[in-house]
Parts: C-alpha cells; structure tokens; sequence
C-alpha cells in the first residue's frame, strides 16, 4: 500500500514525491517508526515462554 503524502504548501495530499501543484516536496505523515507486526509477535513468544 502506498501511502498519501501531504503537501507543505496546502491542506491537502498527494501521491508524488513533489506535489504538482505546487512544486513543494511533500511529506509523509505516516513515518514507519516502528513495525507492530514484531512487537506483537514478541509478546506471543513472551507469553509461551520462549523469550525471557
Ligand atoms: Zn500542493
């Protein structure tokens, strides 16, 4: 999935790396700080037992 970036020039979004409106390099407002998908699956192995 590709996410919508957001424009530095306007309240609004778009899927290129520079808005075509207004020649501003955009944003992404959803930063993959960190993945969900591990800190779960380390829970699932903490509650079996299998990590200390
Ligand atoms: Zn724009």
């Amino acid at each position: 999935m590709k996410w919508m970036k957001k424009c530095p020039a306007g309240a609004h979004y778009t899927l290129s790396d520079i808005c075509p409106l207004h020649h501003a390099p955009s944003s992404n407002p959803h930063p993959p700080k960190f993945n969900p998908k591990d800190k779960n699956g380390e829970m699932r192995r903490k509650e079996k037992g299998l990590v200390e």
